[in-house]
């Protein structure tokens, strides 16, 4: 293992070990981190209760302090203390990766602030798990919570209208339908909307609709709002290209009856294509 961020003794060399742990379903850990979880001086966790049954699940006695949202000040002070004993020391949150929508960026910052070396022992993580069984690739924005006033999570959603990446986000269920409404007001009916629900979890599902079909999907049966959810929307610029494409097959279709104007103006209506934009392709069509 030379070279690798551990050695081969049982006792790990100082650093502060940021450890990815399940998001559900607890098998979902990796080897590497139960062996760091096993050997570290101390792990800090978001909830020690939470952490014990993992720990406990896993056969690993090492001790648990807190970290959590509300002492993460004072309990990086302890972290920094612990570094600079020469102990090595996990950090760990109630599910996936620490730091990410989770405490863990104030004592990172400062533990490296401080010179101390940190180790990131990756795995699982629900924005992550959701994109890789979303179907959509290239760039994507990481958003996370949204905030819970109407009014700022609108202006924020305003401002990627046309960013040409997919949005991904962490909802709470007693607000995902206000969220999606927002989602549907803000980027409207075409554009695809993934409901990660429960991922890894008993009643994991994966749902992929047109935005504007989402509000009538999750109405029709209370369990579709139950759980932990990551949504994702389809970038605007792909969307936009599959509207073109859409747009011209319906016009080709209504061409064969309707005049050209008429067949426009239609298709831009059934399919949101750009009306200008298919009459200028029909008009280039008929010069042919
Ligand atoms: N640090 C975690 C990570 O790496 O994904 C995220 C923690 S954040 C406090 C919790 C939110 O993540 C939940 O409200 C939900 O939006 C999302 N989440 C966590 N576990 C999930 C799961 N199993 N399925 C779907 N979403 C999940």
């Amino acid at each position: 293992m030379s070279g690798h961020a551990e050695q081969h003794s049982d006792k790990l060399r100082a650093a502060l070990y940021v450890v990815a742990t399940p998001i559900g379903n607890l098998k979902d850990i990796t080897l590497r981190a139960l062996e760091v979880l096993r050997s570290v001086d101390v792990v800090y966790a978001e909830d020690t209760r939470t952490s014990a049954t993992l720990l406990a699940h896993h056969g690993i006695r090492t001790s648990l302090r807190s970290l959590h949202e509300h002492n993460e000040a004072r309990a990086t002070q302890e972290v920094l203390r612990e570094l600079e004993a020469g102990r090595a020391v996990a950090l760990i949150s109630d599910a996936g990766t620490p730091a990410i929508s989770d405490p863990g960026a104030l004592v990172v910052a400062a533990a490296r602030e401080a010179g101390h070396r940190i180790v990131p022992v990756p795995g699982p993580n629900a924005a992550i798990a959701a994109l890789s069984v979303s179907g959509i690739s290239g760039p994507f924005l990481f958003v996370g919570f949204l905030p819970a006033k109407a009014s700022a999570r609108r202006k924020l959603l305003e401002g990627w209208r046309s960013a040409p990446y997919a949005l991904v986000f962490y909802e709470a269920p007693h607000r995902v339908a206000e969220c999606v409404e927002d989602l549907l007001a803000v980027y409207g009916p075409g554009r695809t909307l993934t409901i990660a629900r429960e991922l890894t979890k008993l009643y994991e599902s994966v749902h992929v609709c047109p935005l504007g079909e989402a509000p009538a999907w999750l109405a029709e049966d209370a369990n579709r709002l139950r759980g932990e959810f990551v949504l994702i929307v389809s970038p605007a610029a792909a969307d936009a290209d599959a509207t073109r494409i859409e747009g011209e097959r319906v016009l080709k279709l209504l061409r064969e009856a309707l005049p050209l104007k008429d067949a426009a103006r239609l298709a831009a209506a059934i399919t949101g294509a750009r009306k200008n934009e298919l009459y200028e392709l029909g008009l280039r069509d008929q010069a042919e």
